[in-house]
């Protein structure tokens, strides 16, 4: 592992922080998700232009064909910069990856550009209500129709499922065959009638993620991924992808989130001097740059191993634990240095001031959750980078 930048790599940052700089949007809009969602829209077809949108999705399916390495630089310099998501975050990160690696030829030619352009909008349908982390005991039924699929259950959680075209749904194909064997990966079109999507309100008040309901969804054979009875192992890729894509991001973010509690702890006064001046909270920030420098290492330690296997592996797992600690040990400790005016703060998502604190309080809550709790990235941790027993 080398940790320095090959010449051809630091043009390439370079060159990504000047055109970063210069085609910055500015901060999203606080006014509400479709006004957010519409700015990432815009935002994604100026990075699709400028060929930034998968960047490292090979050159024959629309990417740039960019090395692991140089996708870190960029998203990490976007985080850096506080650029904004792309608004179909679910279809670069995990919808394309997934069809690059498992669809048809013909699947290929028909998802993979409006994934870049952002003109299809992508959700992942894995949780239900009783199967989130033992995702395998799912119970949404596909049954076999001629040359369809007709589709029943309930999937939840299903991020931006409200805007969403296209769904990676993982359905039970063979309810006799064992769990992890009778499932099976689809395409399903969400604008169909027997799809409803019905937001839920999140601890912050925004609704980004949904119920979704399948009363008899249709969806045509050639929209399996990956094969009839194969579903668990095309999830898997997804999830891998999920996880490594990340690290980048989220290590850059926690920097910048560092610098601003620096910048709080210069401010507060606690004990007649600032909260920067004051030991428990000094050594709280230092442990923390600590963590988030672990962390960074880690992740490196994950690309390599990427790049020699070709696909993200269950290293991806400890930077997703890494950042979940990370970040809402953060924002726990920016509102203890607010102290009693913690409360009184209204949530938003921009100024360091007007309630950031306060936002990314609430909604760190959901990083030990979402994309696989921590506790289960422990049991993977421990079960397949450190080859301890399996738990069951
Ligand atoms: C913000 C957010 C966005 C999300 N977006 C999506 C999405 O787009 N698509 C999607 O499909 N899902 C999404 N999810 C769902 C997420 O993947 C699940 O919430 C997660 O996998 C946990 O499943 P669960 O909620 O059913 O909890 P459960 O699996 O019921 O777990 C409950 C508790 O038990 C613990 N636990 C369970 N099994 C074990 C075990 N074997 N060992 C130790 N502890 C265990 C868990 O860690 C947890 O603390 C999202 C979740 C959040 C919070």
């Amino acid at each position: 592992m080398d940790l320095t930048l090959s010449p051809s790599e630091q043009q390439f940052r370079d060159e990504v922080r000047a055109w970063i700089e210069a085609n910055h949007p500015g901060p999203e809009p606080e006014a509400g998700l479709d006004e957010v969602m519409a700015f990432r829209r815009q935002w994604q077809l100026k990075l699709h232009a400028a060929g930034w949108a998968g960047i490292s999705w090979p050159e024959e399916y629309g990417g740039r064909g960019a090395t692991l390495i140089e996708q870190a630089i960029f998203v990490g310099e976007a985080a850096r910069q506080e650029a904004p998501s792309p608004a179909n975050v679910l279809g670069l990160a995990m919808g394309g990856p997934v069809v690059i690696a498992h669809g048809t030829d013909a699947q290929k030619q028909r998802y993979l550009e409006p994934i870049l352009t952002g003109d299809e909008i992508w959700c992942q349908g894995f949780s239900e209500p009783e199967s989130g982390s033992d995702l395998a005991s799912l119970k949404t039924r596909a049954v076999k129709d001629g040359d369809e699929w007709v589709v029943s259950g309930q999937k939840v959680w299903t991020t931006f499922a409200q805007y969403a075209k296209w769904c990676m749904l993982v359905a039970r194909t063979d309810p006799e065959a064992p769990k992890h064997k009778g499932l099976t990966y689809f395409l399903m079109d969400m604008e169909q009638e027997g799809v409803e999507a019905k937001p839920l309100v999140q601890i912050t008040g925004e609704g980004e993620f949904n119920e979704v309901f399948m009363d008899e969804a249709r969806i045509p054979d050639s929209n399996v991924v990956g094969g009839v009875g194969n579903g668990w192992g095309v999830a898997i890729t997804t999830l891998m992808n999920e996880r490594a894509g990340l690290a980048f991001g989220a290590i850059a973010q926690i920097q910048n989130s560092l610098s601003g509690l620096a910048r709080l702890a210069k401010e507060v006064r606690v004990n007649g001097g600032t909260a920067a001046e004051d030991t428990y909270f000094r050594q709280r920030i230092a442990q923390l740059h600590i963590e988030a420098e672990t962390m960074r290492l880690n992740a490196y330690r994950g690309l390599t191993k990427t790049m020699q296997s070709g696909i993200p592996g269950p290293e991806g797992s400890l930077g997703k634990w890494q950042w979940a600690d990370i970040n809402q040990g953060l924002t726990e400790l920016a509102l203890e240095i607010e102290g009693a005016y913690a409360p009184l703060a209204r949530g938003g998502k921009n100024a360091i001031d007007n309630g950031a604190w306060q936002y990314g309080f609430l909604r760190s809550r959901a990083n030990s959750i979402e994309g696989g709790t921590t506790d289960i990235l422990k049991n993977i941790i421990a079960e397949r980078v450190l080859g301890l027993p399996r738990l069951r």
